[in-house]
């Protein structure tokens, strides 16, 4: 990169924590390069959690401009600017509609932008579709952002084309075309992502973005390129526009905070635990799940059953969790609030995550080498679950008690696979191989690493 010649880049991330985070960090790792500049795009209600977690950034590289979300949309609760306070997941199309309309604001910003000094690139999240002809309007080169890994990216795109899969029953395994070595079935998959879904709002939807990101320079991938090589390659060689490996982001560097902050409760249990070893299990199912009361009450027994220490950062309220925690007491700890979970997992307590293996937790679990109970709940979760199990070996899968991908869970599954991942032989593998691949992410990373280098090219190659 041409150290001579400032750059400005606007990164736009889509309204949920899981899509805003990995682009706080993508931010830190762009200002790490000399001479760039970089403003943010969200919402009112979004900016205190940005600026809260970009600390100790100078304010001079990097400015947050705040858009009127709209507040006339029928469908959607007022004053909800971020799909994790959404009431239901269903809303999610309507939301990610709505955010069209602040289209014209975020046009009137770049024209000012772009008188002042100028815009080179502009980096937003694939389901702000529209943001695409707006960059082409201002002659702005735009790359997407869409939170996944190459694995789930590619599969999803040779679907799309060979449809053969789509006469077998859910369970029914088939293999990809081009990767032999893959079995899949169509409960892998969110219906509106192996090709069964053609009509209707959420493929109305996906639609859009694809077309939109179709149009891009580029799509900025939070993976490493050693991670999922045959998939980077494959997709290189066989779709437009090029995918760029440049993370896991999550291993830009932290925020510094002048505050001395205070010890949350959870840490100073953690703290305590130190003192059995790494024996605690880190439960966590991100922002966004959805679990019914009964599927709560089979965790909650398994996990007792499980005898292990556990800290489970719980988003859903119900009688069994207050009874579980009875029963529990010191031995395991229920976290109802917001947790710096990398924190947790970098902890030296804890030895494995019952994860719901949303792509940005596995990459944090794998940059901090804690191996991984993956469960899925939604999205592209089943994806990233037989990464980590089948592709990786970095964890152990959890199935339906019918042996489905997708369903039900007994507590007797739950014991049976806490305890294989805290003391079992399984466990043992995928804990040295997620060591292994810990350290391939870290040396990604670093300066002249793949992830380091493709960031570089990718400024070079795309900004103006
Ligand atoms: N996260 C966190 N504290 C919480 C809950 C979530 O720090 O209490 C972070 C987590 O570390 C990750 C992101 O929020 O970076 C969640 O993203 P992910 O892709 O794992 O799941 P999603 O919430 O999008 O389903």
């Amino acid at each position: 990169m041409d150290s001579n010649s400032p750059m400005h880049i606007v990164l736009f991330p889509f309204m949920s924590k899981g899509h805003t985070i990995p682009i706080l960090h993508l931010a830190r790792l762009l200002l790490l390069r000399t001479g760039i500049t970089v403003t943010i795009f969200t919402t009112h209600t979004n900016s205190p959690f940005i600026r809260q977690f970009l600390g100790d950034i100078q304010q001079s590289l990097i400015s947050i401009i705040e858009l009127e979300f709209p507040s006339n949309i029928p469908e959607l609760p007022l004053g909800v600017e971020s799909t994790d306070h959404l009431p239901s997941m269903s809303l999610f199309v309507p939301f990610a509609d709505a955010t069209k309309l602040m289209q014209p604001y975020f046009e009137r910003s770049l024209n000012s932008l772009s008188t002042s000094g100028g815009v080179s690139c502009i980096i937003s999240d694939g389901f702000l579709y529209w943001t695409q002809p707006s960059a082409e309007k201002f002659g702005i080169p735009r790359l997407v952002f869409y939170g996944m890994n190459n694995y789930a990216i590619t599969i999803c795109r040779v679907l799309a084309m060979d449809r053969s899969h789509l006469r077998l029953g859910p369970d029914e395994p088939f293999t990809v075309p081009g990767f032999p070595w893959i079995k899949l079935t169509l409960n892998d998959f969110e219906p509106v992502f192996n090709g069964s879904e053609t009509e209707g709002p959420h493929f109305e939807f996906v639609l859009k973005t694809a077309i939109a990101t179709g149009k891009s320079q580029g799509v900025v991938v939070n993976s490493l390129y050693e991670l999922e090589s045959a998939f980077v390659d494959y997709y290189n060689r066989e779709f437009v526009p090029k995918a760029w490996c440049v993370g896991p982001f999550c291993l830009a560097e932290a925020p510094k905070f002048d505050q001395p902050r205070e010890i949350p409760d959870w840490m100073k249990w953690l703290n305590q635990k130190s003192a059995e070893g790494r024996s605690v299990l880190y439960v966590a199912f991100g922002s966004q799940a959805e679990i019914t009361q009964e599927q709560l009450r089979e965790m909650a027994i398994g996990l007792e059953r499980s005898k292990v220490s556990f800290l489970w950062v719980v988003k859903s309220k119900g009688e069994v969790l207050e009874e579980l925690e009875e029963k529990v007491k010191g031995r395991g700890l229920l976290v109802r609030e917001w947790v710096d979970q990398v924190e947790i997992l970098r902890h030296e307590s804890v030895n494995g995550f019952m994860s719901h293996c949303g792509w940005n937790s596995t990459l944090e679990s794998i940059c901090e080498s804690v191996p991984i109970l993956a469960w899925p709940m939604m999205a592209e979760q089943h994806l990233n679950a037989r990464l980590v199990g089948d592709e990786l070996g970095v964890g152990l899968r959890i199935l339906a008690s019918n042996g489905s991908v997708r369903g039900f869970v007994g507590a007797e599954t739950v014991e049976k696979m806490v305890k294989e991942l805290m003391e079992g032989e399984e466990g043992k593998k995928v804990r040295r191989k997620v060591k292994e691949v810990g350290e391939a992410a870290r040396k990604a990373m670093e300066e002249g690493g793949s992830s380091w280098r493709s960031l570089d090219q990718l400024i070079n190659e795309t900004c103006r």
